[in-house]
């Protein structure tokens, strides 16, 4: 068994508060993901997410609020249009989704997403936030999963009370979607300016996917100065455009999730995967999503009796991946990444990893 010095070299790095640079990130990602090395890597990342999150891990709840033929198309999505899954368009009462929020909330959930389809209208989805946010305690993040933004419906999404949105420059956006890159560049910005938190993550990862293009996403994401980051594989939906294609492995995934942990240095709490798995937990994810209602993985309108796990679901696997989980309001979603900023200036050593430490509020772990 060999570890090369290069990687050696670049975990020394990171571990010291450093970030890989372009050259770094390919050489890891060309690395095959069942080798020693990467058995280091995914180590490295692992020990890193223990540190910054106090071996507290986090679960999210995301309520899908509608079904609908959605005309951007994403070709690995069952909303899309093109994929003829859903013939019918649907929609959850408000009520349903906020007792469906509620019910997490005391169940455990460190934080409640909303998730829409990109056709669904930004005042209704405003609408139903702010209904849920009335009945959520005042602490606990709310977090909009949505179309690309402009800067009339951030400022109105987070006055609404979101305080983050989930976005993502996709694999193969622009060629598997009808949403052009760029666009979705424009709306990281604009989140930004609006004051909300971005989480994202690289996804939806298939076979066919290159290291250039995963290395395209990893990069994009770091300089988008998220509050998360990750990795996700593409489910195969049957009926998709790329189910053609098979799926990945889950240690291909946990490869993934270490390598998108370490280019995000030691500067940030939350690294997520999906769906939620035992060795993406042990490979540096400390974040997974609970799933109720439609949800673009599934056949079924109601992803609960399908693919979505639950809260306890998700507890499950992080314990078997030796984690707590956080009793309260998600920490990860409440602070900024600094990585960029702080590799800039310099930072290296022993200093900065006292410095640049995070330390997640008391809390009792399960
Ligand atoms: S991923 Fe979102 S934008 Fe794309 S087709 Fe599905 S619902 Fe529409």
């Amino acid at each position: 068994m060999n570890v090369p010095n290069r990687v050696t070299e670049i975990l020394a790095r990171v571990g010291d508060g450093g970030l890989p640079d372009e050259g770094d990130l390919r050489l890891l990602l060309e690395l095959p993901h069942r080798s020693a090395a990467a058995g280091e890597v995914m180590a490295a990342a692992r020990e890193i997410a223990r540190e910054a999150c106090g071996n507290r891990a986090e679960i999210c709840v995301q309520i899908g609020l509608n079904v609908s033929a959605c005309p951007m198309n994403c070709r690995f999505c069952s909303f899309a249009a093109v994929n003829g899954v859903f013939p019918d368009p649907s929609e959850l009462p408000v009520g349903d989704v906020v007792e469906r929020a509620v019910r997490s909330e005391a169940e455990g959930a460190n934080s409640i997403y909303l998730m829409a389809t990109g056709d669904y209208p930004m005042a209704r989805f405003v609408e139903v936030g702010q209904e849920v946010r009335r009945h959520l305690r005042s602490e606990t993040p709310l977090v909009a999963n949505v179309g690309d933004l402009t800067p009339t419906t951030a400022r109105t999404i987070a006055d609404a009370g979101f305080c983050a949105v989930y976005h993502a420059a996709r694999m193969g956006e622009g060629r598997e979607t009808a949403i052009p890159l760029e666009k979705r560049l424009r709306t990281f910005r604009i989140a930004r300016e609006a004051g909300l938190q971005l989480g994202t993550c690289v996804e939806p990862v298939g076979p066919e996917h290159t290291t250039d293009e995963i290395l395209e996403k990893i990069l994009i994401h770091r300089a988008a100065e998220p509050c998360f980051s990750g990795a996700m594989r593409r489910i195969n939906v049957p009926g998709t455009g790329l189910a053609r294609h098979g799926q990945i492995s889950e240690l291909r995934l946990a490869y993934l999730v270490a390598v998108a942990r370490l280019a995000m240095g030691r500067f940030l709490i939350g690294n997520c995967t999906h769906e939620p798995n035992v060795p993406g937990a042990c490979a540096g994810a400390n974040l997974f999503w609970a799933e109720v209602g439609p949800n673009p993985r599934d056949t079924d309108r109601r992803t609960e009796r399908g693919r979505g796990m639950d809260i306890a679901a998700c507890r499950r696997l992080f314990e078997e991946a030796e984690y707590s989980v956080l009793e309260g309001p998600s920490v990860i979603h409440t602070r900024p990444y600094a990585g960029v900023a702080a590799a800039e200036a310099g930072a290296c050593g022993r200093h900065v990893r006292a410095a640049s430490r995070i330390h997640p509020p008391p809390v009792t772990a399960v």
